[in-house]
This record gives C-alpha cells, sequence and structure tokens, in this order.
C-alpha cells in the first residue's frame, strides 16, 4: 500500500484508497457537476455541485462495500485478509494465502460483482422512491447515475481476465475441472495480459482519435496487464517448488550482521565474499532482528551511506516470514509473497539461523527445477 493514504481499519483490516482514487474521485464530482446532472435535472450549479460531490462519495462507498464482501467471504472460508485497497473500478483485497478449495476460490470471487449489483438494485429501488415522492430531480439523476456506474462496475469485473473478480471465478472453474490450482492460475492470469494488452492498444488509438479519454484506457489496461504478469510468474514460480523442502532453495550459508553497521563498513567487511541477496540483521544481544535485501543496500545514495545503519534500511523482524529447513517450500513462497515478497530466514529446532530465501533463490530454484530433465532423469 505504499501508494495509498490510509482511511482506517474495518475488523482489524486495514483500509486505504490509492491516491489515483481521490484524483479521479474529484473528476467525477466535477462531471456530475457540471455535465451529467444539469443535462438530466437542469438545476442550479451551486446544488449541482453538492450532488456531484455526494454522489463520488457515495461511489466511493459502494467500491468499499464491494471490497468488504470480499474480505468477509474470505474470513469465512479460513483466508486471512492483509488489506483492502481501493482503485477506481474497483479495489484489491489483499489476502495472506489462498483458497483452500475451488468452491472457496470461487465464493470469495464472485460475491464482488453479485454485492455490486445488490447495490445498483439498493440506489434503483431508492430512486423510484424519490421520484414518487416527486423530490428535486437532481437526487433522481444522481441515484440513477449511482445504479448505473454499480452495474458497469459488476459486469467489468466479471469479465473473465486475472486479476478482475472474472478472472478468479475462471480460475476456480479451471481448478474443479483440472485439479491443478496453478495451471488455472496461469491460464486465467494469460487472458488478463490479453485483456489487459488489448485495452492499452483501444486506448492509445484513442488517444489519436478522440484525445484524453484514451489515457484512462491506458492506465486501466497497463494495470491489469502487469498485475496478470505477476500472478501468472507466481503461479508458475509456485507450481515448480511447491514440492521442495525449504532447505533445497535455501541459501545455505547466510550473513547475520550487527543492525548497527554502517553501509560502507557492511560493503567493506562483508559483501566482498557474500553471495546472497539477502543477509540477517542482528540487535545488541547478538538476537535476530530483521533482514536487509542487497536492492535496499543498493538503493542508498552515495553520499547517504556513511550515515545509514542497517537498522535504518532494515525489514524489521515483524515483517520477516519465518520457516524450519524440512518445510514445505509452497506454503513459505506463500507467506513471502503475501509479505511483500520479503525474505525468509530459516531457523533450525533451537532457532538457530541456518537459511535465507529470497525471491531471487526461488527463481534460480524454479530454472534449476526446469532444467532438471537435462541432468538425467528423463532417461529414467
Ligand atoms: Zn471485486
Amino acid at each position: 500500500m505504499k501508494q495509498s493514504i490510509r482511511l482506517g481499519t474495518l475488523g482489524g483490516i486495514p483500509i486505504g484508497v490509492n491516491w489515483s482514487v481521490l484524483l479521479i474521485l474529484a473528476l467525477i464530482a466535477w462531471e456530475l457537476a457540471t455535465y451529467v446532472l444539469p443535462a438530466q435535472a437542469g438545476s442550479a450549479t451551486g446544488a449541482d455541485w453538492i450532488a456531484g460531490a455526494l454522489g463520488a462519495l457515495a461511489l466511493l462507498i459502494s467500491l468499499l462495500v464491494h471490497e468488504v464482501s470480499h474480505a468477509v467471504v474470505a474470513k469465512r472460508n479460513d483466508v486471512r485478509v492483509r488489506s483492502i485497497t481501493l482503485f477506481v473500478f474497483g479495489g484489491v483485497t489483499q489476502l495472506e494465502g489462498q483458497a483452500h478449495t475451488p468452491g472457496a476460490d470461487f465464493r470469495i470471487a464472485a460475491v464482488g460483482p453479485a454485492t455490486s449489483v445488490v447495490l445498483a438494485g439498493f440506489f434503483a429501488a431508492t430512486e423510484a422512491v424519490v421520484q414518487r415522492a416527486s423530490v428535486h430531480g437532481l437526487a433522481v439523476a444522481t441515484l440513477s447515475w449511482l445504479w448505473g456506474v454499480n452495474l458497469v462496475l459488476a459486469a467489468f469485473n466479471l469479465i473473465p481476465a486475472a486479476p478482475l473478480d472474472g478472472g478468479r471465478v475462471l480460475r476456480a472453474g479451471l481448478w474443479r475441472h483440472s485439479g491443478d490450482r496453478n495451471r488455472a492460475s496461469v491460464i486465467a492470469a494469460r487472458f488478463g495480459r490479453g485483456f489487459g494488452g488489448a485495452l492499452i492498444a483501444f486506448g492509445l488509438l484513442g488517444l489519436l482519435y478522440s484525445g484524453v479519454v484514451g489515457l484512462w484506457f491506458v492506465l486501466i489496461g497497463y494495470f491489469l496487464y502487469s498485475g496478470a504478469r505477476a500472478e501468472e510468474q507466481f503461479a508458475r514460480a509456485s507450481g515448480a517448488v511447491e514440492s521442495l523442502r525449504v532447505i533445497r532453495v535455501m541459501n545455505p550459508r547466510p550473513l547475520a550482521v550487527p543492525r548497527n553497521t554502517t553501509v560502507p563498513d557492511l560493503v567493506a567487511r562483508y559483501l566482498w565474499n557474500y553471495r546472497g541477496d539477502a543477509l540477517a540483521v542482528t540487535d545488541e544481544n547478538g538476537f535476530l532482528a530483521g533482514v536487509v535485501t542487497a536492492e535496499a543496500v543498493m538503493a542508498v545514495p552515495a553520499h547517504r551511506r556513511s550515515e545509514t545503519r542497517l537498522v535504518d534500511i532494515a525489514v524489521p523482524l515483524a515483517a520477516v516470514p519465518l520457516a524450519r529447513p524440512d518445510g514445505p517450500m509452497g506454503d513459505l513462497l506463500e507467506r513471502m509473497m503475501s509479505h511483500d515478497g520479503n525474505p525468509a530466514l530459516v531457523l533450525d529446532a533451537e532457532n538457530r539461523l541456518v537459511g535465507i530465501v529470497s525471491i531471487a533463490d526461488i527463481q534460480r530454484a524454479t530454472t534449476l527445477v526446469g532444467g532438471a530433465p537435462f541432468w538425467g532423469t528423463r532417461h529414467r
């Protein structure tokens, strides 16, 4: 949730709004107030602006209710919810781990569009009541716009392209049919990439022929395309390494460095002979305190290196997945992904550090598994 504004928590789930939503809501309020509402209700401008702002706010709440419905059903199906972030055409409910069955996968996805349809029905019914009471035409016009938008949201989210809800529904169906979740994910993600790519192409054509509206499609297309690509990569890696033990994948010679070490000290004393992508940091008593990635070290600008200590760039222990060497790699990969891809520390039965698993280690293992037939298994 790096680019999002924290709104608060609901039932222990942090809720954020992507900055783009606020910009777009302001645009929607403006468009409602200056074009949509005057055309339908022909009223005064001051009232138009209030109705436009209320309409945009009701849309934000509709998006939130849609996402919360995913979260509630996920919790009921024993999948923990990490956070909810609202985007323009819905939002992202980040789950910790995955649905355990195709049925749960289907329910968690399908409830979102169903909720949007119910919301559309609610706004349409309210419109009918308001119309009968012959209240000001502005309220009718705003409600009429709201149910239309919720129906469009439901329809858009049902397109069978991951990461949209319809893509999840497709995945659940394929999963039930084949019994292979990762394969189903890859297919749903390919649909997502195709659809995202088509939206980008459509938006670029739009830019040529009808101006800035096209940019809108390019942005949504890019968002979908990159989300689908990440899902496909995750499903592929997961399919390759999930049958392995952590010990096969981990870096078995982990480095642990005191957290007060400065970056130049780290480089001079440790990094020249270290090939891992992540290292553990320890506190003053020698206890594990977190991890530092090579990426975080490289991101420190040259002029700030001498004043930067590892504690300043470390991921704290609370956000680091822990594993046992004989644990299943599939489970660890899931936990790493739900912790923003943070590296994992591998501890033995006495809780001594025996390994580190980074995303690069998983990529390496994925390549090794893919290359395995060249080393003899094919001829057996
Ligand atoms: Zn949804």
